[in-house]
């Protein structure tokens, strides 16, 4: 497959002169002996006076490191959710170009197609919720630039099969994103050992979910460096605040602990999946690999304010394709867990 970065790249980024800031301009910011008049900041010291590396190259050591890639591979954003707009933003020309999604998924791919004004052509995943890549395929025309796949996904909690995704990645002539969220909960690898095969996929993760760092906002992207370096041309020049970075390196240092929380998480599902079962009003269990588990229900609008009543907020995702009666329970600490299951069972018996 002739896959060309330019083919896909909107015109107006090709021609873009990136702003260019004063940290890109001198970048050895760390040299002490140098005296830094150049940013308009705050010359007091107090820790984040200055501005944060553009690149963020410390945190970007430890990931390449970590997981084999070139740092020239990644992008890092504030949050995937902005790493998921700058693909839209590098390679969707609004109302022209569309995109295809696969229901039910993560809704912030066609919030950001609406937002920049990009078709996003829905195809149903199948009843085992996999990708019918088949149909996706008779969906692509000359003007679809990306296909997200989310692996495992959310809100079903299954990994989508390796043919499948080799299937999009060779016939497909743009972007394959494979949003890697929950990859870490998953026995599956992911695909960034795949990252040099092929020249048009797209790897996003985060460290919101097992790195255990929401509120600090990182989202990763891995790619070719063609595209890696697209993506560096639009970014806001300081996406990455100060205090994000320290933190990201901090933690991603602290690989046991993370690990740990990880097979915590893992067994904690394992049981709540086995309590699922003994609960009369669950209709379906849906596999996952996932920090969470998708469960059909008699009627989820009771269940979830019944649950609702009792302290406990999960996620009612009736309304979405293929969920209908479905609710989403996220694996707490195991007290919480505990609490939940108390009273599923409570809540089964009529007790409560
Ligand atoms: N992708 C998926 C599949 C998600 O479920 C989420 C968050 N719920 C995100 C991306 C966004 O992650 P971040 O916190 O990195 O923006």
């Amino acid at each position: 497959m002739d896959f060309n970065i330019n083919d896909i790249t909107r015109e107006n980024v090709k021609t873009l002169k990136p702003y260019s800031s004063a940290r890109d301009e001198f970048e050895d910011f760390d040299t002490a002996k140098m005296i830094f008049l150049d940013a308009n900041e705050n010359p007091f010291q107090n820790g984040v006076n200055r501005y944060p590396d553009p690149q963020q190259n410390s945190v970007k050591a430890i990931l390449a490191r970590n997981n084999n890639v070139k740092a020239s591979q990644i992008l890092l954003g504030n949050g995937s959710d902005e790493v998921l707009d700058l693909l839209f933003r590098a390679f969707c020309e609004p109302k022209t170009d569309n995109i295809i999604s696969l229901p039910p998924t993560y809704g912030m791919y066609s919030v950001l197609a609406n937002i920049n004004a990009v078709e996003n052509r829905e195809v149903l995943l199948s009843a085992d919720f996999q990708p019918d890549v088949d149909k996706i395929l008779d969906v692509v025309d000359d003007h679809t630039k990306i296909i997200f796949l989310c692996s495992p996904n959310n809100p079903t909690g299954n990994s989508f099969s390796d043919e499948g995704v080799v299937k999009l990645l060779q016939n497909f002539k743009g972007l394959v994103v494979i949003d890697e969220a929950y990859i870490d909960f998953s026995d599956k690898e992911s695909w960034l050992t795949e990252i040099d095969e092929y020249p048009n996929l797209v790897i996003t993760q985060t460290l919101s979910k097992a790195y255990g760092l929401a509120g600090i906002r990182l989202g990763i992207c891995y790619a070719s460096e063609a595209v890696i370096s697209v993506l560096n041309k639009i970014k806001p020049p300081y996406n990455v605040n100060e205090l994000t970075q320290q933190r990201a390196i901090v933690r991603l240092n602290d690989s046991d602990k993370i690990k740990k929380e990880i097979v915590s998480i893992i067994e904690q599902r394992e049981e709540l999946l086995k309590v699922l079962l003994e609960v009369g009003f669950v209709v379906k269990v849906y596999p996952t690999e996932a920090n969470f588990v998708l469960v059909k229900v008699d009627d989820a609008n009771k269940r979830y304010d019944q649950l609702i009543e009792k302290g406990i907020v999960i996620r009612n995702r009736t309304t979405q394709p293929l969920c209908e009666n479905c609710l989403r329970f996220t694996i707490g600490i195991p007290e919480e867990n505990y609490k939940l299951m108390d009273v599923l069972l409570r809540l089964n018996k009529q007790e409560i």
